[in-house]
């Protein structure tokens, strides 16, 4: 029997330390022979504190540590006499369901986030029962650098951290550029409002990054690997640097690598949390220990990256599929998704849902279900408006087209974006200029100010808007913000301008209506 408890962030932040303490007491006091666990993110965040019992399948929402000594009572030591769908207990509120019956998880598929929330992220022996480094291994001992690159390529896996670039045509830029030194680096920078997909796989499955990082680092040659990570994620930072501890101990991370001639190294780099170092060129600048801002590119950081050398960056949700891929197949893993979008994808739906958390679908399935099925539609009283996808610099999607797939190609057509995987959800009591308004602001504010047409360009439009919604907007101020929006997108250096004016043109391409009314509501 075992008593699982969530020590996300979110869950900790809800009181998981005690609860996870109070349920060691509790079994210790009645003498049962039950192993209590902490384990990651399991996704539900809105029903944390999370607990579930194992082998009952109870999943346990709003535990607080009242409820404690009464789930140790019924569920372990009289053997699981919960109720059987849904059960809310009257005096603290705490709900008990299955997980199986819970559309919130049927709907998913994981690979990325298979073990999540299943395992303990600070005992590598736990992510070794579930078949941890069995893909490393195979590697290592069957298989060529350049099949590796094979099935990488053969799985169709696109780069998660936003652009989509083909991971397997990146991995072998990078084995076949030349240098006598070559770096692996995972981008664990996630600065996304709302967004915590990389987090909860940082703190959840820190193994399986590592596992990733490593069957690069083979795959292209290299011996030196860095995992950049925000100062702001300090649980991350922790669970990351014990897995790394233990990895070292295990032979699975130093010198000869489980007994072959592969050596490798790994550090974790904290950043300050500029959202601008989520930005490929700037976050080696950044290791470098330099001021950061992107630089131009060409060269690609695969030819010259960290300190000039050849240098592989994904994020982590990429290379916490690598495993499975490996494992599975390339084939195996293309089975999911679409033509051009492969597999399945980690996202946060936040906003007006009744679901909120973290989620990983199958590429393709539409909007309507991620929102409706997943997401279980729209809280409250509202109506569905419109969804804003792929961080601050995504657009937004309208009612009308609800229907979309969810995969690259699709909602790049619909002027927005797939971005890390934020999906923040708008009822029909939320005004669409003033939404915008939010991002561009958030934009506007990260922008590095190192090329004009971003750093004067948002300015400009966030001044526009500003007066817009403050009933000063003036005739010709949707069509300056039009013109301002695609110039900085056209000609700003780096991804950040080049994305910044999104919220604000796809509002005003599906909501022009609510622009124009603010104007003429003139005061
Ligand atoms: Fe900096 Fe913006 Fe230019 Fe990027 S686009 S380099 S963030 S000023």
């Amino acid at each position: 029997k075992k008593v699982k408890v969530c020590m996300g962030t979110g869950c900790m932040g809800g009181g998981a330390e005690e609860i996870f303490r109070a349920f060691q007491e509790e079994v210790e006091r009645q003498g049962l022979e039950a192993k209590v666990v902490p384990v990651g993110c399991q996704g539900f965040c809105q029903g944390g504190p999370i607990v579930s019992v194992e082998p009952y399948q109870f999943f346990l929402n709003k535990v607080s540590v009242f409820d404690v000594p009464k789930i140790v009572d019924i569920a372990l030591r009289r053997g699981g006499e919960l109720p059987q769908h849904f059960y809310r207990d009257p005096e603290t509120g705490m709900v008990c369901r299955r997980k199986k019956d819970m559309p919130f998880y049927r709907y998913q598929t994981r690979i990325a986030m298979k073990d999540l929330g299943e395992i303990n992220p600070m005992d590598i022996e736990d992510y070794i029962a579930v078949g941890g480094y069995l893909a490393l291994a195979k590697a290592l001992t069957e298989m060529h650098p350049e099949e590796v690159i094979e099935e990488v390529k053969k799985s169709g896996l696109r780069g998660r951290g936003g652009a989509g670039f083909p991971t397997g045509r990146k991995w072998e830029g990078a084995r076949r550029a030349p240098g006598e030194k070559k770096y692996v680096i995972c981008n664990g920078d996630e600065g996304d409002p709302g967004a915590f997909m990389d987090r909860s796989i940082m703190e959840g499955n820190p193994h399986s990054v590592l596992e990733g990082m490593l069957i690069c680092a083979y795959a292209i040659g290299s011996d030196e690997g860095y995992i950049y990570v925000r100062a702001e994620y300090p649980l991350a930072v922790k669970r990351l640097e014990l897995a790394i501890e233990q990895a070292k101990e295990r032979g699975l991370l130093g010198e000869r690598i489980l007994g072959t001639n592969f050596n490798f190294d790994l550090h974790v780099k904290k950043g300050a949390g500029a959202f601008i170092c989520g930005e490929s060129t700037t976050l080696m600048i950044s290791i470098e220990g330099k001021r950061p801002a992107p630089r131009v590119t060409p060269p690609r950081s695969v030819e010259q990256g960290l300190w000039g050398m050849p240098t592989c960056l994904n994020n982590v949700e990429t290379f916490a599929n690598i495993p499975a891929i490996i494992l599975n197949g390339g084939d195996w893993y293309a089975q999911y998704g679409t033509e051009g979008s492969k597999g399945t994808k980690a996202f946060c739906i936040t906003g007006k849902t009744r679901n909120t958390g973290l989620i990983e679908v199958p590429m393709g399935m539409t909007l309507k279900e991620v929102v409706f099925k997943v997401g279980g539609g729209v809280m409250g009283e509202g109506k569905f408006k419109a969804v804003q996808t792929g961080g601050p610099s995504g657009g937004c999607i309208p009612d009308a087209y609800i229907d979309a797939s969810v995969d690259f190609e699709s909602l790049t057509r619909l002027g927005s974006m797939m971005g890390s995987g934020g999906m923040v959800v708008v009822d029909d009591r939320t005004c669409m200029v003033d939404f915008a308004r939010f991002f561009l602001s958030f934009t506007q504010r990260e922008s590095c100010g190192k090329c004009p047409p971003c750093r004067i360009g948002t300015y400009e439009m966030l001044q526009i808007l500003d007066r817009i919604v403050a009933g000063k907007g003036e005739e010709g101020d949707i069509e300056r913000l039009e013109a301002i929006g695609r110039m900085v997108k056209k000609t700003s250096l780096c991804g950040l301008g080049q994305s910044a004016p999104n919220p604000v043109l796809s509002t005003i391409k599906y909501f022009r209506a609510e622009y124009e009314a603010h104007i003429r509501q003139k005061h």
